[in-house]
């Protein structure tokens, strides 16, 4: 081949890899909707187009939409599934099966076409399953045209009117809202109450709605000067169409799904992040008006901890919206609860802004992967919290990782490779996802060291945002970062509930030198620091590399003098140190990023105190 040739491919080919991901491909689906709002019914009726282009290299004759209102019916899984899991959420609990006829929500699919011609459909509980009249060809697009009638249900979680702040409409979940097709299939996931997982592409909505509502949501208001609620250009005239409903006009590209919220009394303040989105605050400034206030500050701090650390926010607004209950992400908007202390109000907060990374722009498949949107959220919600607070831990995820030694002592664990919906309990559910997930990240800056993770957490947003990577993409995205092998570790703490425990087995001190045995207790290997103080008072970092980890991580800032010794290879129960001098003390994993289910005998002498929350020194 030519030289000329070989460089024109390269750049034609150049440019195909960059957007292909190494083969990786996703669906798009495109939707403009139009929403007539009835709220003396609490019902609307909906006119959606949607655009869905086929970048998989399947040919499709079937689609599946969500119809999560559907949910909300006595009978339906989420409401089975609710009242026998033997550890309920007490927000829902036999909430669903007590509704009535006009408490309930649904969706009523009135007419569906494909390009013009009618299709055949069938509702199953929350699933709209469609049998194409032509299939769809990779590469190519269809037009679906939905006409439907849906009614919103009373609040149980999330979505909703009416909830226990007093909110009028919590509207997620609201819409017919195409299910995921990727590498590993469709994702027509019944809901049961958990998480969720969409396609990307772009919303053109337009609600209509009685002129006493303030909505806040997803996208941007494209009609702000007819509308104005504090989203006008305040240097011109808001020109209002007089009528009894306003048309809310919001757009957005490079999203995965829309939520809104409706209430007569909102307030809405704004913020700028300095080189980021407008903060728009949307709440009821009542007796807690003052934690709104100060939540402000809180809340940019977060964003710009965020964009510094973990990569920049791409939208230019952010919303936090007063929803009634919990606290939910979806994209460039969440909605929470705002009725309790204040430090909840920031953490909720907190947690729910840290989402905008992880499920709006890395967009983890929260269904099958909790543990990675939760855990990552988490993981960044406690270091941030740490901070904001000034806590200044050693450790600012201690909490979770005693939580996580209770559920290993408890024998009630499941691996993380569960799909959120199918764990036994909320409880298991909740630990592993928030907080063995979260220990994951805290643990892998352990067994790659922090400068190597800090900015693999950046290549991660560099290489993946806009798409959905999933567990192996992240792995392979740390590996070229560290250049390390890090098979064992997904394999082992998400694909297995094996746990870690190393002990200090005996000391034999002489005069000037010293034997220490460690013992390999626990099943899951991990890569040794064992801090080691000599009665001369000098101490030594001594790093024992895992084998199959292929390598060792850089020397970590603001360790003693780091001393590099020979692989363990795992299945060895034992390591022993011959040691010149008389040492005094000696621990394993003195950073305590280790899941150590037992710290009592990581050191000798024993340490009365764990300090899993002592401070730093
Ligand atoms: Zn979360």
């Amino acid at each position: 081949m030519q030289l000329y040739g070989r460089l024109l491919l390269a750049i034609v080919f150049g440019t195909i890899a960059l957007n292909a991901q190494q083969g990786y491909w996703q669906q798009s689906a495109d939707y403009i909707m139009d929403i007539d709002f009835d709220t003396e019914k609490h019902q609307f009726k909906g006119e959606q187009q949607l655009t869905y282009t086929n970048n998989s290299g399947d040919t499709l004759t079937k689609v599946f939409y969500h119809l999560y209102y559907n949910a909300f019916q006595p009978g339906s899984m989420m409401d089975i599934r609710s009242r026998t899991i033997s550890d309920p959420d007490g927000r829902v609990g036999s909430r669903i099966y007590h509704l009535k006829e006009d408490e309930i929500g649904y969706h009523h699919v009135n007419e569906l076409k494909q390009d013009g011609s009618d299709v055949k459909f069938k509702v199953t509980g929350t699933i709209l399953e469609v049998d194409l009249v032509k299939p769809l060809l990779p590469g190519k697009k269809t037009e679906l045209n939905m006409k439907f009638d849906s009614q919103v249900p009373v609040q149980i979680r999330r979505t909703g009117r009416m909830n226990a702040e007093g909110i009028s409409y919590s509207m997620t979940q609201w819409y017919p809202k195409l299910a995921e097709y990727d590498k590993h299939g469709w994702h027509a996931d019944p809901y049961v109450g958990r998480e969720f997982h969409g396609v990307w592409g772009s919303f053109d909505v337009t609600i209509h709605l009685d002129s006493a509502f303030m909505i806040g949501g997803t996208g941007y208001l494209k009609n702000a000067q007819e509308i104005g609620h504090g989203y006008e250009d305040a240097s011109k005239a808001v020109k209002r169409k007089d009528g009894k409903k306003l048309s809310w006009n919001f757009k957005v590209d490079k999203v995965h799904d829309f939520a809104w919220a409706a209430d007569p009394d909102f307030t809405h303040d704004i913020v700028k992040v300095e080189n980021g989105p407008n903060l728009h605050f949307i709440y009821q400034r009542d007796s807690i008006a003052a934690n709104w206030d100060s939540l402000k500050a809180y809340t940019v701090q977060t964003f710009e901890m965020m964009n510094e650390h973990y990569g920049k926010y791409p939208y230019e607004d952010y919303t936090i919206i007063q929803g009634g209950d919990g606290g939910m992400e979806y994209p460039m908007a969440t909605l929470i609860a705002a009725k309790g202390s204040f430090r909840d109000l920031v953490s909720v907060t907190v947690h729910e802004s840290i989402h905008s990374w992880y499920q709006g722009v890395l967009a983890f498949n929260e269904s099958k992967y909790p543990w990675m949107d939760e855990g990552f959220t988490t993981y960044c919600q406690y270091m941030i919290m740490d901070s904001l607070f000034h806590e200044n831990r050693l450790n600012p995820l201690s909490r979770a990782y005693s939580s996580y030694a209770f559920l290993v002592e408890s024998g009630l664990q499941e691996p993380m490779t569960t799909h959120g919906d199918h764990y036994n309990k909320n409880r298991t559910y909740g630990i592993s996802t928030y907080l063995k997930g979260a220990i994951y990240l805290h643990q892998l800056c352990y067994i790659i060291g922090e400068d190597n993770f800090k900015q693999g957490m950046l290549d991660l947003w560099k290489l993946w945002a806009f798409k959905h990577p999933d567990p192996t993409d992240f792995k392979r995205v740390m590996e070229k970062r560290s250049g390390l092998e890090l098979d064992w570790y997904n394999e082992q703490w998400v694909g297995t509930t094996n746990s870690i425990d190393y002990a200090v087995k005996s000391m034999e001190l002489k005069a000037d030198s010293s034997v220490i045995t460690i013992e390999k207790i626990g099943l899951l290997p991990m890569p040794l620091d064992v801090l080691v103080t000599y009665e001369s008072g000098e101490q030594q970092l001594l790093y024992i590399p895992l084998e199959i980890l292929r390598g060792e991580k850089p020397v970590e800032k603001g360790t003693a003098t780091r001393v590099l010794m020979e692989d363990w290879p795992w299945p060895y129960p034992y390591y022993v140190l011959n040691l010149e001098g008389k040492v005094k003390s000696v621990e394993i994993d003195p950073s305590l990023r280790m899941a150590d289910v037992d710290r009592s005998n990581n050191s000798f002498p024993i340490r009365s105190s764990h300090q899993f929350f002592g401070k730093k020194n």
